[in-house]
């Protein structure tokens, strides 16, 4: 039956992967939840089922515009769809809601405030759908990432339709985000289909960087071979526009965001989409329209507010099927950036309680009249605290803005769901902070994060975990330094704080910067050494959160040898790219093979330079033959060859790392620069 209907009414061949089965569940009359990546045609999920069943089917969806593409979709099937939403006048929807009570229509689509009309509810409830699709349904949740007012009554509105089985689906749902839909929209017994979260031609890597540093990281990451065309999401429209000005220097680039005039944003993306341009730098809010089946890569300029956020938008590289990456640029500063955010868009608890004191127990106020008994409060807080006080239930505002005090038993639960959704804010933070810590395989921490259990245990084998390559170079000495007292401290009292380690590590050698403390944390983690965690402690009633380390078995029971082989990502500590600090002087043209067994402790201060030359031959070389620097030769060959000094083929054939192949390749080249920079 369900496949007769994919077949005749919607013209398609097959399913794709587990729509039937969610398809024959809920045509059986089962409640179901259906988490699945855009894309992935959910859609079909309700609609083959609603036609199996007969009768109309419900849709329940948050944005008009979703409404109307998906009504003309199915009317252009020849399928009877109808829609009643504020765009369209009263006439029509009366129409519409005609046609429902005569039975002529297949699906109605409405916009969850529909609900609240008095009366639309009542005649839904004594004419029942059969079936009813909650879509985009995470938005129903506060613990969710867009959560919508609007949607926060719809199930207490569906109560009594009880009969009905409901559908609920989205593409972005955690574990905590799923348990809330269920318990919201009061489904009995849900069937769970959350699937389809593997992504198998996404290399994902997370990089260690400055703020300062990160357009040009940008531009080293966007001219490799296969780099373009790339979306670049920045955390503002400034750092959009900087980002786009800085990187087009060398790429095609534009900013894309919501602050330039929409002729302007149409023209941008209609390049891009036409390949005329190699690069749109847009902002979160913003590079949600974007469709493009051949985007090779995503970078986020920044840490990203969740991992649901950040998921979805990876998800824009390489629809196509065909390898694309995922960058993701950030450092420990990050955090406070959301921090600020988080704290401007939820005033704290007391500013709310102020706010709700000067509201008149008896009578309504006008808002301007409230504002003016707040006049101690600025005026955007004040906005945000009525608007939270609204939506947690504590005060009802009319359309004039007359505000009333809400009565009855549920008046003081506002207080734990507002702090509960600020906390679960932070606790997206926290869950994305620790994605990027995390020593795991990048792909199967996001596929846990949303709950496939199905899917949970093999290795994706490309991202930055499974296979960390190119930019990595082997711990200098200094870094080696931090990593064994960093150890031993973790040995000696397990699950420190990030801040007080870098306390002592700062004491032992004050060239230590933050983030390069990070970047070592970061190695350690990747070596499944250590695992960082967030925590959070309380002082003076404000929660204050930090991250803790853990020392993992590999760490308690690491060599030396295991350390010398460390490898890290990003520049050196001793900034600069000068090793020196870490390598002393030594005579000049010390043997080959005397440095090679155990470097000379005496080694030249003229070795960083020789380095640097090194670095700038193989940076040309690198150019010539298109391919990244470190596929010429890794840094560490290079430090080999600045402390062995070879002085002909032989020697150099001795060098650590070098084979007779690179000898061949490269031996004049190396010789010429080794001879004449000493
Ligand atoms: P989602 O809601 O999961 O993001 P949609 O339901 O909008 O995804 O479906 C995405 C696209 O996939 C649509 O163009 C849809 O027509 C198509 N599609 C869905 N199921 C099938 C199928 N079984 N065969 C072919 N195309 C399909
Ligand atoms: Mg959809």
């Amino acid at each position: 039956m369900i496949t007769e209907i994919l077949r005749t009414r919607f013209g398609f061949d097959q399913f794709r992967p587990r729509q039937e089965a969610v398809c024959k569940a809920v045509a059986e009359g089962e409640n179901a939840l259906v988490v699945m990546p855009t894309g992935a045609g959910k859609s079909l999920c309700y609609q083959i089922p609603g036609l199996a069943r007969g009768g109309v089917t419900l849709v329940i969806s948050p944005l008009v515009a979703l409404i109307e593409d998906q009504v003309l979709r199915l009317q252009s099937r020849g399928l009877r769809a109808g829609r009643i939403h504020s765009g369209r006048s009263r006439e029509e929807s009366r129409e519409t809601f005609k046609a429902y009570l005569r039975s002529e229509l297949e699906f109605l689509f409405i916009a969850p405030e529909r609900l609240a009309v008095p009366g639309f509810s009542d005649m839904i409830r004594k004419h029942p759908p059969t079936l009813i699709a909650v879509d985009e349904a995470h938005c129903i949740s506060q613990w969710g990432h867009d959560f919508r007012p609007d949607y926060r009554l719809v199930g207490e509105r569906l109560e009594g339709l009880a009969n009905t089985p409901i559908i609920a689906l989205t593409a972005t749902a955690t574990e905590l985000v799923q348990r809330d839909i269920c318990a919201q929209l009061k489904l009995v017994n849900p069937k769970l289909f959350i699937h389809g979260f593997r992504r198998d031609n996404l290399a994902i890597r997370v990089m260690e960087s400055l703020p300062s540093e990160r357009p040009e990281r940008i531009i080293e990451l966007l001219t490799q071979p296969d780099a373009v065309p790339a979306i670049v999401y920045a955390p503002t429209r400034k750092k959009a526009e900087e980002i786009a000005k800085t990187i087009g220097r060398k790429l095609k680039a534009r900013a894309y965001h919501a602050g330039m005039v929409a002729a302007e944003r149409d023209k941008v993306q209609a390049a891009f989409l036409a390949d005329e341009i190699d690069v749109i730098v847009a902002t979160v809010a913003f590079g949600m329209g974007i469709d493009k089946p051949n985007v090779r890569s995503v970078v986020h300029a920044a840490l990203p507010a969740s991992i649901e956020g950040y998921y979805q938008e990876i998800g824009r590289a390489g629809r196509d099927g065909k390898p694309a990456s995922a960058n993701l640029l950030q450092c420990f500063s990050d955090r406070k950036t959301h921090e600020f955010f988080i704290e401007r868009d939820f005033p704290e608890t007391s500013v709310l309680l102020k706010v709700l004191k000067h509201v008149p127990k008896e009578s309504s106020i006008y808002r301007d009249g409230l504002q003016a008994r707040n006049s101690e409060i600025d005026p955007d807080t004040f906005e945000k605290a009525i608007e939270k006080l609204w939506l947690h239930g504590a005060l009802k505002i009319d359309a004039e803005e007359n505000i009333t005090l809400t009565e009855g038993p549920g008046a003081e639960a506002w207080r734990k769901s507002y702090e509960d959704q600020r906390k679960a804010r932070l606790a997206q933070l926290d869950s994305i902070q620790a994605f990027t810590g995390g020593g795991e395989c990048r792909m199967l921490q996001l596929i846990r994060h949303f709950g496939d259990r199905t899917d949970a245990t093999l290795k994706c084998g490309i991202c930055d975990r499974c296979a960390p390559t190119s930019d990595l170079r082997v711990i200098d000495e200094l870094e080696r330094v931090m990593v064994t007292s960093t150890l031993a401290s973790l040995a000696g009292r397990d699950g420190q704080a990030v801040g007080r380690l870098f306390e002592e590590a700062g004491r032992l050698d004050s060239r230590i910067t933050r983030s390069g403390y990070e970047r070592i944390l970061s190695a350690l983690a990747r070596a499944r050494m250590i695992e960082t965690a967030q925590s959070e402690f309380e002082k003076d009633g404000k929660v204050i959160s930090f991250r803790r380390v853990m020392l993992l078995s590999a760490g308690k029971n690491a060599k030396a040898k295991d350390l010398e082989s460390l490898e890290i990502d990003g520049p050196s500590l001793t900034a600069g790219g000068a090793r020196s600090p870490a390598v002393r002087k030594r005579a000049k043209k010390a043997p080959a093979s005397s440095s090679r067994t155990s470097p000379d402790p005496e080694i030249s201060s003229e070795i960083p330079k020789l380095f640097e030359t090194l670095r700038a031959w193989r940076l040309a070389e690198a150019r010539k033959k298109g391919v990244p620097a470190f596929r010429i030769l890794s840094d560490r060959v290079l430090m080999s060859l600045c402390e062995s000094l070879p002085s002909d083929e032989e020697s150099l054939l001795q060098v650590p790392g070098m084979g007779p192949k690179l000898v061949r390749q490269y031996g004049e080249d190396l010789l010429r620069v080794t001879s004449t920079s000493i």
